[in-house]
């Protein structure tokens, strides 16, 4: 019988383990925030993955944002060395879930199994990804033991907040050093025939506009901040918006709304302060002397992040050439640059490979809307050979009643074990 077909069946043989493992993961609530029982799912990857010979190191992100005694950001890093010299293949997941939110039929942190599908927060992103690898590794290490290079297995805190205390904390130790980690997979649930190489940049800003304070009787006594606010949001839906739909990538994202430049207002406050719900009273007449915006600007790999700040700022002169007493500024709150790993990577072409033989269908290339750990791979660990695929459907995460399929968690664990065969097997 060939390699391949024992992974196969090894894989096979641990459907029921399978199952029980992202029930597991599922019923630990690790919820973020806060940033809930970090140190309990850690300790949990480390019993598993040291009973398959993993050593294992827990690191906290001590100083990390969110991180505190109460909140403690845990992380696991589990390494199984090869009986030869060879390249790394790192498994990375977050354990970190976002909030359940209303409309559940089935108990959010129950890992209730009906129908070939568990349900549970964090079922599809990216728990059963996470159970998928481990799955796959174990059934590798059992047909092949004498392999060459090392398998890394990664459970990281935080993703769904930025990924500060969780993968780019390691990555700042070199976790994700070139000469540490050759190649990097990312179970987020992108489905299991499809391949995510990188996702689009990210601008967040907050733009103020400043006023003069006065009566609301004789408002020409001052300057209303939320007037010229107005004639910012008049001159992006003139010229702004039009020019951003204008801009198409040819990053193969998904879904087809997000090929091309976004820009999202996430939020607009001018004004007295809005009273707490028990206040029965009546505003005050106030003139605004401020209002500020906080813009979201999502950008193409084929876009400079100075030229995304350069056309908000000449929104900015153009409203100002106009209105005699506009003043403003832009504070710069967040920014992430576009990532995307080359089709002849070779954890692309592996995986790709692999999604072929396993599924009997070409593999689909996708570029992710909105960011994931990859970026802290990229900017910091310097390791350009990542992608993200895993079981499950995006579509799904951070939604009610959220699940995944055992059927997909083992075509994926098949596609992830044929991977290891492809890069670390002796022949
Ligand atoms: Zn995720």
């Amino acid at each position: 019988m060939s390699l391949i077909d024992r992974l196969d069946m090894a894989v096979a043989g641990r459907r029921d383990d399978l199952i029980a493992l992202t029930q597991d993961l599922i019923r630990i609530p690790t919820l973020n925030p806060p940033g809930d029982n970090y140190l309990e799912i850690c300790e949990y990857l480390d019993r598993r993955l040291a009973a398959q010979g993993f050593q294992t190191e827990l690191v906290r992100a001590h100083g990390a944002p969110g991180d505190s005694d109460k909140h403690p950001r845990w992380n696991i890093v589990a390494r199984r060395e090869g009986a030869f010299l060879g390249e790394c293949v790192h498994f990375n997941s977050h354990i970190d879930v976002v909030e359940v939110g209303r409309g559940w039929s089935t108990d959010p942190f129950g890992g209730e199994l009906k129908d070939g599908k568990i349900y549970g927060r964090g079922a599809c992103d990216m728990k059963g990804g996470l159970a998928a690898s481990i799955i796959a590794a174990e059934a590798f290490l059992e047909v092949c033991p004498d392999f060459a290079g090392a398998i890394e297995i990664s459970g990281t805190a935080d993703e769904e907040s930025g990924g500060f205390g969780g993968v780019a904390y390691l990555a700042e130790k070199g976790f994700f050093s070139p000469d540490r980690v050759q190649h990097v997979i990312i179970p987020e649930p992108l489905n299991k025939d499809r391949i995510c190489l990188g996702h689009r940049g990210v601008w967040w800003a907050e733009i103020e506009t400043h006023g003069e304070i006065a009566h609301g009787s004789m408002p020409f006594l001052g300057d209303c901040a939320v007037r010229h606010m107005g004639a910012v949001m008049a001159e992006m839906e003139t010229s702004l918006f039009p020019a951003l739909a204008m801009k198409r990538t040819d990053m193969p994202v998904v879904p087809d709304g997000a090929k091309q430049s976004t820009l999202n207002i996430n939020s607009i406050h001018g004004g007295e302060n809005e009273q707490a719900e028990d206040y029965t009273g009546l505003p005050a007449p106030c003139v605004p002397d401020s209002c500020r915006m906080v813009i979201d600007r999502r950008f193409l790999i084929e876009e400079d992040i100075d030229e995304v700040r350069e056309e908000v700022m000449q929104i900015l002169r153009t409203v100002a050439d106009r209105r005699a007493t506009f003043s403003y500024d832009v504070r710069e709150l967040h920014r992430v640059l576009p990532t995307m790993t080359e089709k002849s990577a070779p954890v692309v072409q592996v995986v790709a490979k692999a999604i072929a033989d396993t599924m009997g269908r070409e593999a689909e290339y996708v570029v992710s809307p909105g960011t994931y750990d990859q970026k802290h791979i990229d900017r910091i660990g310097k390791l350009k050979n990542c992608i993200a695929y895993g079981p499950g459907i995006l579509d799904l995460a951070h939604k009610p009643d959220e699940y995944v399929g055992v059927d997909d968690m083992l075509d994926s664990a098949r596609v992830m074990g044929r991977s290891l065969i492809a890069l670390l097997a002796r022949d």
